[in-house]
């Protein structure tokens, strides 16, 4: 039923009829290239030997006077390009590769029109770029023949080309000529972010093989055999070759010209058309499957082991899903065959007319099947748009996912970009490949981002309209090459918008959106309810924002342009709206929806909406982060300890996003049931409470954490407030960097909570700046930590003695009369972990101390045996005296300070300079087992030098064995310890030491963290 009539709708969109189309082909010209080329592979060496023949004719209104051509092979090989990006990356792969190991391709022979010509290397030491002058100029329509002789190996370490005892994978093993477009010749070394742009041409290849290999490669055989008979996985399977595809156009007897075959070898040759490269992949032990999708034969090569997961019609069915697919969003495929091969490396990588896989899935053919449209038919520039390529094919994968199920966008991949463009890594998506900061940025923009970005341009286009601006896109550009503009010329022609705004902001930007419903007034009218929304734009980012207006029977779906700061958007219905939601479907980059709901209005405030929240119950510190809503984590609590016996309570935390709005509330009641009586029958009775917002919406900046906290709890109050700064060199690399500062409170309110032994009687406050470093490296990896503290202290009694630097006595206005003293606190430590097969080894170094003397409280002395009490003051299970953990009958070590675990967690110092080392044996590997993932032994040995006083010796040491378990509930990764320090050198002072002890002796501490 009619429920609403819109009266005034929203302002229409930036809307200006399509000019003369930009994108459209008129003035288009591509180069024309053939290619003729015989090879012959020698398998012991992996060497390919080569001769070819290009014809090379300029369709481009220039004269040219050089040629290139790209020697890709030389990218896997020390010097290059590649390698160098891999060195910056601390990747060692290339970079120091040997000779029989490495790649090569290597020119020998060159004439050009007939004359010698030798090759100029632009970007030496790489030489994947080789260029000539040529002997005459080139006019427009002219045309050129280049002869080359080369040779081309593969590298063992697969990427993308590869070689394995008789397994060949061939990807840009021949001199491929340079793309000359409007724009010039697009000379590009090979880096390892982004890689393919081609001229369309014909391949005519003659290859010269071992008699029993099995060939899989671009185009379709027209002379000699390439094995599939031989290797049909069933006697019924057929073999389609497809040979008479291009008619009598490569004109028969190449073979018979080359001359016969050496014996135990054959030739086989193949020939394809408006490809814009050729790959081939070689192993004689291939099983070959085919299929059909109309015209097209379908094949697929793969392992005899893989009968179960690739045979049986299994990829050749996923295969033809997917032809299927793409022919629904672009139209017919054009090529003859399509070929998925089992390649050496895992992963995939796409070729025209065929994929080399590391796997069967599914995904894995729709993305680079996918790919075989968009890059192989529709050839973009890769490493300028790799949002055209790689961010177009996520999207389509994604999208034939989504077909069949309510409107799901990438939510998660939103989730992560939106964490980068937050904290500002994100960069424009359309860039030249080698020009972002690091490989994962070009991959999360490219692939993530790219992908977002044509769900963003479904939205603003409609559906119907996104789908026939695909299918204009692929009329007007199947076999040329495409960029931004062809792309948006057939979208603008398919929705009549212009899309200008669209394409610069999201392609050459980092826009941040955020929208917010500002206001809705409802008024009732003679024919029903006027409601009048309004809009706000927080952001810089503009997009047009769907308001969802619930009615009692359906939901109405309007759309403010969102360009202005504020819009109204009047909505007239019959009857009373329901509560107003911007961008219902969760179809644009707005990163904080919290504000998007209608939410309670006050009188002064407005509107308040706090979102939508999700309520769990269970297990804390793994809450899931929302794109769209707040997380609250509920968890029931319960501990004990001696002055406030049984404490039951309740923790409730949230987020949004991972990292708004962190709000942490716990209270908890000390019920007394089972306490040491010294708050007498009943225990205490009164509530305790701790309070912390980490990050709020409204403090957001780049890289940057706020926390602040407060806090009533088992006889101390206190408050922090902390800022840190993420200050990593770069997002996805290695090294990460942050540094911090925190004020900090903390005041005994009730003594009788406190370990005397571990805790005086004092009140503190602090200041902390801290710096942290960690690298991972290739085998384990290392941080540092350094840490200084300024304190003053407060004695409420007269001082003790004389510290540092003393305060008068001075009276609070509570009458209590407190002393002053001001101290100081370090610790700077480094740690290593290595993982070398199945050993583990440890080390770490820490020095630490305190200036003040006396005047420095129990609580910030340097612990011997692990965590100082303010460590551990957020555990409940080791905050107080008598908690589960802190007794002394538990054995239980908490990591931290000097780290010597034979001691005490009640021995401490002014000042102390320790080494901890372990080594382990894994007895037990298997990380997806969830009770014992590892199971490891280890010996270990701890040294510190202390200030005499703390034990009455300068040195302290211990040694023993242990054992560690990894284990997982849920998402949540924890470890098991036990350690056996048989040997203390101080016995007195060793965990459960007594008087008269031994210095060897059975004792054991445990724990639910790693020692260091
Ligand atoms: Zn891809």
């Amino acid at each position: 039923m009619l429920a609403a009539a819109l009266t005034a709708l929203l302002l229409a969109q930036a809307q200006s009829a399509p000019r003369a189309v930009p994108g459209d082909t008129a003035g288009y010209w591509q180069q024309d290239v053939r290619y003729t080329i015989r090879a012959a592979l020698d398998e012991p060496s992996g060497v390919l030997a080569a001769a070819g023949r290009i014809v090379y004719r300029n369709n481009s209104p220039d004269t040219l006077r050089a040629f290139y051509v790209h020697l890709y092979l030389n990218a896997f090989r020390p010097g290059s390009r590649w390698a160098e990006s891999e060195r910056r990356e601390g990747v060692r792969r290339f970079g120091e590769l040997p000779d029989p190991y490495h790649a090569f391709e290597r020119l020998g022979r060159v004439s050009v029109d007939g004359a010698s010509a030798a090759p100029r290397y632009p970007f030496a030491p790489d030489s994947t770029v080789a260029g000539f002058d040529l002997p005459r100029p080139l006019a427009p329509g002219d045309s050129l023949v280049v002869e080359l002789e080369w040779q081309s190996r593969p590298s063992v370490i697969p990427r993308r080309q590869a070689r394995a005892g008789r397994r060949f994978d061939f990807a840009q093993w021949y001199p491929k000529v340079v793309v000359y477009d409007r724009l010039g010749w697009q000379t590009r070394p090979l880096y390892m972010a982004g890689e393919f742009y081609g001229e369309f041409a014909t391949y005519d290849v003659s290859l010269d093989l071992a008699a029993d290999q099995i060939v899989g490669a671009t185009g379709v055989p027209v002379e000699g055999d390439p094995g599939w008979s031989g290797a049909r996985a069933t006697s019924s399977t057929p073999v389609t070759p497809q040979s008479d595809w291009y008619g009598s156009r490569p004109a028969a007897g190449a073979l018979a010209a080359w001359g016969p075959a050496q014996a135990g070898r054959k030739r086989v040759r193949f020939y394809a058309e408006q490809v814009h490269d050729f790959a081939l992949s070689l192993n004689p032990d291939y099983v070959y499957e085919e299929g059909r999708f109309g015209p097209t034969v379908l094949r697929t090569l793969y392992l005899p082991q893989d009968r179960a997961s690739w045979g049986d019609g299994l990829v050749i069915g996923r295969m033809g899903r997917l032809l299927a697919w793409m022919d629904t969003i672009f139209g017919a495929y054009p090529w003859p065959q399509f070929t998925a091969v089992h390649r050496i490396e895992g992963g995939g990588t796409e070729f025209p007319m065929m994929v080399m896989n590391g796997g069967p899935g599914e995904g894995l053919i729709f993305h680079e099947g996918g790919h075989e449209y968009l890059y192989g038919i529709l050839g973009n520039n890769e490493w300028k748009d790799g949002w055209l390529d790689e961010g177009f094919t996520s999207f389509q994968s994604g999208w034939h996912n989504q077909v069949g199920r309510p409107a799901a966008p990438g939510r998660n991949a939103q989730q992560a970009i939106l964490g980068m463009d937050l904290d500002g890594w994100s960069q424009p998506l359309s860039m030249p490949a080698e020009q972002y900061s690091d490989f994962s940025v070009y991959n999360q923009m490219v692939y993530s981002k790219g992908a977002l970005f044509f769900e963003m341009l479904r939205y603003v286009v409609g559906e119907d309209a996104f789908r026939r601006g695909l299918r204009e896109y692929y009329a007007r550009w199947k076999l040329r090459h495409v960029d931004e503009h062809a792309l948006r010329g057939a979208m603008e022609s398919a929705s009549g918008q212009n899309l200008s705004w669209f394409f610069a902001q999201w392609l050459h930007g980092t826009p941040l959106v955020d929208y917010r419903l500002r206001d809705v007034r409802r008024e009732r009218t003679s024919e029903g309810w006027r409601t009048l929304i309004t809009v706000e734009r927080l952001g810089d980012g503009r997009m047009p924002v769907d308001i969802a207006v619930p009615l009692p029977d359906t939901t109405l779906v309007v759309r403010a342009a969102g360009i202005a700061r504020r819009e109204v958007v009047e909505v007239a219905t019959a009857a009373r709206p329901g509560r107003i939601e911007l961008d219902p479907a969760r179809q644009t980059m707005d990163w904080n929806y919290l504000n998007n709901a209608e939410g309670v209005r006050f009188p002064f405030v407005g509107m308040v909406s706090l979102g939508r929240v999700e309520h769990r119950l269970g297990w804390s510190e793994t809450t899931p982060a929302r794109r769209d809503r707040r997380v609250a984590n509920w968890l029931p609590l319960a501990w004990s300890n001696g002055a406030g016996g049984v404490t039951l309570g309740f923790q409730s935390r949230s987020n949004y996003l991972g990292r708004f709005d962190g709000k942490t509330v716990q209270f908890s009641w000390p019920t007394g049931l089972a306490d040491d009586a010294v708050f007498g029958r009943g225990g205490r009775g009164r509530p305790d409470v701790f309070l912390s917002i980490r990050n709020p919406v409204r403090l957001r900046a780049e890289r940057r954490e706020i926390e602040l906290a407060a806090w009533s709890l088992e006889g101390r109050a206190g408050g922090r407030i902390g800022v840190s700064a993420d200050r990593s060199p770069r997002f996805g690399g290695p090294v990460r960097m942050s540094i911090g500062s925190a004020l900090t409170v903390m005041a005994v309110t009730d003594a009788r909570y406190l370990d005397r032994r571990r805790w005086n009687d004092v009140n503190t406050a602090e200041l902390t700046a801290w710096a942290a470093r960690s690298r991972e490296r290739e085998a384990g990896a290392s941080t540092a930590r350094v840490e200084v503290t300024a304190g003053q202290s407060f004695w409420p009694e007269a001082l003790p003695s004389r510290g540092w630097i003393n305060f008068p006595e001075t009276q609070w206005p509570t009458g209590r009369r407190l002393s002053g003293a001001t101290y100081a606190r370090g610790l700077i430590s480094s740690r290593y972990a290595l993982r070398v097969r199945e050993f583990d080894v440890r080390l770490r170094g820490v020095a630490a101390g305190t200036l003040g003397g006396t005047a420095v409280p129990l609580q910030r002395r340097i612990f011997l045996g692990g965590a100082d009490p303010y460590a551990t003051f957020t555990n409940p299970f080791l905050r107080s005296r008598g908690a589960l953990l802190a007794r002394d009958d538990v054995h239980y070590g908490a990591a931290g300070d000097l780290g010597l675990r034979g001691f005490s967690p009640v021995a401490s110092a002014t000042w102390g300079v320790a080494v901890n080392i372990e080594a382990g044996l894994r007895l037990v590997d298997q990380p997806r087992r969830r009770a014992f993932g590892t199971v490891t032994v280890a010996a270990f040995a701890d040294a510190a030098l202390l200030d005499r006083a703390a034990l009455g010796r300068a040195a302290a040491a211990d040694a023993g064995i242990g054992v560690r378990a990894t284990h997982q509930i849920g998402p949540t990764r924890f470890v098991t310890r036990l350690d056996l320090p048989l040997l203390v050198t101080r016995p007195a002072a060793a965990v459960a030491g007594a008087a008269g002890d031994g210095a060897f002796k059975f004792r054991w501490v445990w724990s639910f963290e790693e020692a260091f």
